[in-house]
């Protein structure tokens, strides 16, 4: 069964670990991370963008296909299924297709505007016991077409959207999505530390974990950070492993263009970057 992330994300901000929120693609993505989480007894949060959405046929397809796996696969650990970077309408059609938790980024609206739909969406989850994901401050780098700039929030702002009552809540901290510049500044721990001492057990969320190096991740953690979002280190993975496969003309062999030994190497690096990860991230046995 599906849960709130609230739960997993208090436990992990009291633990001082985080809880890694890793995107799907397709049932071979799903999968592979499930069972990872399964496999490490560790609490796991499976992230939907709007775009991943219409490509897996929607979020009633998306809510079927979980559920059924985790019910097929015997899966025990906690998991939330949440839309990431969700739209306001985006996020009233997860609640209505079954998602346990959600994302509303306004991060693009004036604050006023994103304090008034944030109120409006905290009251609905509220009602429904979902988790909601709330973001201050543009977090740079390309999400699913829009291209941001690195952005560095406002801990004032960050404070007053926190009290609204979300669950969890995303700040850029000079944080990018996907894959870092070589003249990248780094995190801002500065301004970190003052968020967490504004919104105090507030879990706080960090975007783009793709190759920001594992000591600041444990920094970050060790500031307030209790999720940290990851999608395009397991696309790389996957993407490279399926090419070596290919390159070593292993698709002609045999029955080697079957899709399920085709797309198998590029599963087994999914597996391996999310297990790194989630002992990256200290949560190997906090289910
Ligand atoms: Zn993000």
């Amino acid at each position: 069964m599906l849960v709130s992330a609230k739960e997993m994300l208090n436990k992990a901000k009291a633990g001082k670990y985080a809880v890694g929120q890793f995107n799907i693609n397709n049932l071979e993505w799903t999968k592979a991370i499930l069972q990872t989480a399964e496999e490490l007894k560790s609490p796991v949060i499976l992230g939907v963008s709007e775009g991943a959405g219409k490509y897996m046929c929607g979020y009633t397809t998306i809510v079927g296909m979980v559920n059924g796996m985790i019910n097929e696969l015997g899966i025990t650990v906690p998991v939330a299924l949440h839309l990431d970077h969700g739209s306001y309408e985006g996020a009233k059609q997860c609640i209505e297709a079954g998602f346990s938790s959600v994302m509303f980024d306004g991060s693009h609206y004036p604050i006023e505007e994103n304090i008034a739909k944030t109120k409006e969406l905290v009251a609905i989850c509220e009602e429904k016991g979902l988790s909601l994901e709330a973001e201050v401050g543009a977090i740079g780098g390309e999400e699913d077409g829009v291209v941001g700039n690195g952005e560095v929030a406002d801990p004032e702002e960050c404070k007053m959207i926190a009290d609204l009552g979300v669950t969890m809540l995303a700040a850029g901290i000079g944080n990018i999505h996907g894959k870092y510049p070589a003249n990248w500044a780094g995190l801002s721990f500065d301004t970190l530390a003052k968020i967490q001492e504004l919104t105090g057990t507030m879990p706080l969320v960090l975007h783009g974990g793709t190759g920001i190096p594992a000591d600041m991740i444990q920094k970050a953690i060790s500031l307030g950070v209790s999720k940290i979002n990851v999608n395009t280190e397991c696309q790389l993975a996957f993407a490279e492993a399926t090419r070596k496969y290919i390159e070593a003309g292993k698709d002609l062999e045999g029955k080697g263009f079957d899709p399920r030994k085709l797309l198998a190497d590029g599963t087994a690096a999914i597996k391996a970057t999310v297990k790194e990860k989630m002992e990256l991230f200290g949560s190997v046995n906090k289910a």
